[in-house]
């Protein structure tokens, strides 16, 4: 596995490459989430990059970015134990040199939901991804179901700006509680931890009166905000039953709907969601 801190190293290590080429772009801290993309691309594609980069453009709130967890040689050794072929994990001065100021922005769907509570968010991780993409070249790339509305705004990048890249979706990977796997789930205390798995207590209970034949998408946040009020710690940053596609927020669900929240639990902010199936 060839490990590069530049663009001009990674480029090198992936010139003459066998192809297909797959790219699993992460900020760290693996957890079986970020494995399940890397074994989808291992089965999938004859090379695979992987990228491990906190994003400092992305983050709104610079406690975030400073306890975001940087395990490095933790995940050199998992990302070696999954054949991975070539690693790039660039500084900051790598990917915002000096007098940086060109940015990608994304258009109405990254200004809901996420892009609401976190102005700028989309627009640093549009910039970020065209970027890694420019650098490393592939041909396809795996993103998580766990991010639904960052698969909505890569997928329109990619289709306006006419990248050349097929974008693949993997399903969301779960504790054994349901929490969904997620790097900031380190920084959970007990308490806390007991309290995010409330999360996916109040998706499954949204699907629930769903199977049991509830159209009402007001009931169904309704349903999802009780569940996490009775949760001392948890903080609501929103609930949202939505088009799948548009992120437009539904009165009636006569199709498959996203259900998707935020939720701050302590200092951290967990999110989530599920598809209503009808
Ligand atoms: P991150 O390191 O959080 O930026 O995530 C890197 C990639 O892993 C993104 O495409 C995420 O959607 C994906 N990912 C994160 N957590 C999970 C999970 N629990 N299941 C599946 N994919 C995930």
């Amino acid at each position: 596995m060839q490990v590069c801190a530049t663009i001009a190293e990674a480029r090198d290590a992936l010139r003459h490459v066998e192809r297909p080429l797959g790219a699993v772009l992460t900020m760290g801290a693996l957890h079986d989430g970020h494995l399940a993309l890397i074994r989808r691309a291992r089965a999938e594609c004859k090379t695979v990059a992987v990228t491990i980069y906190v994003n400092p453009t992305q983050f709104g709130n610079a406690g975030d970015l400073d306890t975001y967890p940087r395990p490095m040689q933790d995940d050199l050794r998992a990302l070696r134990r999954e054949g991975v072929d070539v690693v790039l994990v660039p500084s900051n001065h790598e990917i915002y040199p000096e007098g940086f100021d060109s940015w990608v922005e994304p258009g109405h769907i990254a200004t809901r939901l996420e892009g609401e509570h976190r102005p700028g968010h989309f627009r640093g991780v549009c910039t970020v991804v065209l970027k890694l993409f420019n650098i490393l070249g592939p041909d396809r790339s795996y993103f998580g179901e766990k991010d639904a509305q960052q698969v909505l705004v890569i997928h329109n990048m990619v289709n306006h700006l006419a990248l050349p890249v097929d974008i693949v979706t993997v399903p969301t990977v779960r504790e054994r509680d349901g929490l969904a796997m997620s790097s900031r789930n380190a920084n959970l205390s007990t308490e806390e931890r007991r309290t995010a798995r409330s999360l996916y207590q109040a998706l499954t209970r949204a699907q629930d009166l769903v199977a049991e034949g509830e159209r009402n998408a007001e009931t169904l946040r309704h349903a999802i905000q009780e569940t996490l009020t009775q949760e001392p710690l948890a903080n609501i940053d929103y609930i949202s039953i939505a088009d799948p596609q548009t992120l437009t927020e539904l009165t009636t669900l006569t199709a498959p709907a996203l259900a998707s929240l935020a939720v701050r639990v302590g200092q951290t902010r967990l999110i989530d969601n599920i598809t209503l199936q009808t």
